[in-house]
């Protein structure tokens, strides 16, 4: 019998260390930027108050404009390497305790402090942010995985944002029957973003 032997040649990387290095602490800028923002917001308010949103939706839109990124990425030998790695799991897991003292000085400066209808508007936005952020992104992360664990901070999340629904209707209704009728959070075939939305 003849068998093929192929002969694994590894990648070599096109990145530098520097850049291997951003690759991979990149992920844990959220864990600072995140709470800073959200401080900032709550904490100075007055215009400041919408700080975490211009944050989020000018300053970032904006430097994801001027700086183009780049295609290179870890090769499949890096890639597998890094897989195996906690650190990315642990900065996932972060965000679960982050999301509850964020959740907890929105509600210590709305009940303790007099706020202006706009700051409470502004530090609003902030709070919304940070539950769709991590009270439904992340929780789709982990909502995803097989571990019990990783679940079960998936419901805390998503408990945070009253959002625990979609634990259940995005794992057995939405990826089940995504792009078919059955599925309501697929548009109908050519609808509109808005006319979807409303
Ligand atoms: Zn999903």
């Amino acid at each position: 019998m003849n068998t093929i032997q192929i002969n694994h040649v590894p990648q070599k990387s096109e990145m530098t260390k520097l850049h291997k290095l951003w690759r991979r602490y990149k992920y844990f800028t959220p864990v600072i930027v995140l709470p800073a923002i959200m401080f900032i917001s709550f904490y100075y308010l007055g215009y400041w108050s919408f700080f975490a949103f211009v944050f989020v939706y000018g300053f970032i839109p904006t430097m994801e404009f001027i700086f183009t990124g780049t295609a290179e990425n870890f090769t499949a030998e890096e890639e597998a390497v890094e897989r195996q790695d906690i650190y990315y799991d642990l900065v996932i897991y972060s965000m679960v305790p982050l999301q509850y003292i964020i959740l907890g000085l929105y509600l210590w400066t709305i009940t303790t402090k007099q706020l202006q209808w706009y700051e409470l508007v502004g530090i609003t936005t902030a709070m919304g942010l940070a539950c769709g952020a991590l009270g439904i992104n992340v929780a789709h992360e982990l909502g995803h995985r097989t571990k019990k664990y990783e679940q079960f901070m998936s419901k805390l999340l998503l408990m945070s944002t009253l959002y625990m629904h979609f634990f259940i209707e995005h794992n057995r209704g939405h990826h089940k029957n995504v792009s078919t009728p059955l599925d309501p959070a697929t548009s109908r075939l050519n609808e509109t973003f808005l006319y979807f939305l409303a």
